[in-house]
């Protein structure tokens, strides 16, 4: 892998280290998820691999398999966090990247989004 282990500066890898609070979702050794802090959904929340790497322009073949699990991981837990089933409910995943594609926080999280719809189509917040 190409990416840093973590980044001092980085929000998301203080989570993970402990150093600032999460509403956790679920964790293994490679993984995080927990609530987004400002939901656009009535649930929302991140996946994250606990490697520091930036952005989706940051990924390569070296990150398949952890772009796979996040990927297999996403369904069980959208369900178990209250998605409703499908095919009525259902979720959204999305990966915004870089500056243009609505990206805040530089270290890959794959947002998952679902529950009734109030939240409008390609809106993150
Ligand atoms: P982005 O715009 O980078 O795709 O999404 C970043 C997301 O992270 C936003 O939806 C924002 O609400 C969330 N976020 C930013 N800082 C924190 C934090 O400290 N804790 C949590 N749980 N979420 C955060
Ligand atoms: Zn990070």
């Amino acid at each position: 892998m190409t990416a840093a282990a973590s980044d001092p500066d980085c929000v998301f890898c203080k989570i993970i280290a402990g150093d600032l609070p999460c509403k956790k979702v679920y964790e293994d050794e490679e993984l995080l998820a927990f609530h987004d802090i400002a939901p656009g959904a009535p649930v929302h929340f991140l996946i994250l691999p606990k490697v520091h790497l930036e952005s989706m322009l940051h990924v390569d073949e070296g990150h398949q398999a952890l772009l796979g699990r996040i990927l297999g991981l996403a369904p069980r837990l959208a369900m178990e966090q209250g998605c409703n089933p499908y095919p009525d409910g259902g979720f959204r995943i999305m990966v915004n990247t870089g500056l243009e594609g609505g990206q805040e926080v530089a270290h890959l999280h794959f947002h998952v989004m679902g529950g009734a719809r109030s939240w409008k189509k390609g809106q993150a917040n």
